[in-house]
């Protein structure tokens, strides 16, 4: 096991963790950072990467956060963890917690929880409540939960700061990968943990002289759910991309800071926009992730159109989550594409059209 490093351990001198917290993982972060000149070429960027988070181990970047987060619960001598969750979370909270041998219990708004999303948590047999109420009604749920459980419970969602610390992780790498920090940062925003993350990251990175510039954060939020778009929480947000379906931020302040710290912008995209990116993402570079993860490359065409990113400007779009994780709307869009044919040679010519 000497060969590959943990993601705590190659950034632990930014991490909250010391000998005293406990040595979990499941082989967090490391993720691949792509060139994606097809895609580039299509939305009008020359120099676009990708960053896989959908190859972290429960399919999203919420392992790096998460993987900080259970550690520190236990050092702090928690039993349980509890999380409200749009499907990521509560994947990411059950693995870990299974690993850690901890009790979890996830609060989900009921029938917004992508399929795969929802899997993970039961198959690691995380309890579930599903509630009749939005992200936002399960978030405070838990949070009042947590704080009458005294220390028995963690919550681990991203208004932890161990979670937010953990995530600050994809930043490094991506300055390790391309020996500097990227011009522009594209990612999509839910509950605005992670570009608040993102931020602290490339801060980091630049106090610390290994980086001499930092990027501009442009973070994107599904149109029927922008909510620091419009400057005021959306009491019934709505939008495909059910990782971002989220009216009231936690961490709205922090996404507000990153993006006028880094001169950068906060904009919506429709699902429409959302939905062309993903398949885009597919179809140009091979890339199979979830629609929210989507809204990245979304808001870079929507930028580059605008000329809100330059034609030659090195842009980061980050994909926050694997795209198996969401079948159903996977075969929505694909709907129809099988032809059928009888099991000979000329019956499949002909039905390619070859
Ligand atoms: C959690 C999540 C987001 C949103 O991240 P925030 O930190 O809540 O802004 C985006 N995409 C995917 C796939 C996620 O799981």
């Amino acid at each position: 096991m000497a060969a590959r490093p943990r993601l705590c351990d190659r950034y632990r001198r930014f991490l909250p963790i010391t000998d005293a917290t406990p040595r979990l993982t499941l082989g967090e972060g490391f993720t691949p950072l792509v060139a994606a000149p097809r895609l580039g070429a299509r939305i009008g960027v020359a120099n676009l990467h990708l960053k896989l988070e959908g190859m972290n181990p429960t399919g999203s970047f919420k392992d790096r956060g998460m993987v900080v987060a259970v550690s520190k619960a236990i050092e702090a001598g928690a039993t349980s963890i509890i999380c409200a969750s749009t499907g990521n979370t509560s994947a990411s909270a059950a693995a870990y917690g299974a690993a850690a041998g901890i009790e979890v219990a996830v609060v989900l708004p009921k029938g917004a929880i992508a399929l795969g999303k929802l899997l993970q948590a039961l198959i690691a047999g995380a309890k579930v409540v599903a509630v009749d109420g939005n992200f936002d009604d399960a978030l405070r749920v838990v949070r009042s939960m947590t704080a009458a459980s005294g220390s028995r419970a963690t919550l681990v969602n991203s208004v932890n700061p161990h979670r937010i610390a953990g995530q600050k992780t994809a930043a490094y790498e991506i300055c390790d990968d391309l020996g500097r920090a990227p011009d522009v940062l594209a990612i999509p925003v839910g509950n605005a943990g992670n570009i608040t993350a993102y931020w602290a990251g490339f801060t980091d990175y630049a106090m610390a002289g290994i980086v001499e510039t930092r990027p501009r954060m442009h973070g994107f939020q599904a149109a029927g759910a922008a909510p620091i778009v419009e400057g005021h929480p959306i009491d019934d947000p709505h939008t495909i991309a059910t990782a971002i379906k989220i009216g009231n931020p936690a961490t709205w302040a922090g996404a507000v800071a990153a993006r006028d710290e880094s001169r950068g912008s906060i904009d919506a995209v429709t699902d429409d926009e959302i939905l062309t990116a993903y398949r885009n993402i597919a179809e140009f570079e091979g890339v199979f992730c979830e629609p929210s993860s989507a809204a990245s490359v979304a808001g870079v065409a929507k930028a580059a159109a605008s000329g809100a990113i330059g034609r030659d400007e090195l842009v980061v779009a980050i994909l926050t989550g694997n795209g198996l994780k969401d079948p159903d709307t996977a075969e929505r869009t694909v709907a129809g594409r099988i032809v059928e044919s009888d099991a000979s040679e000329a019956g499949v010519l002909k039905a390619l059209d070859w």
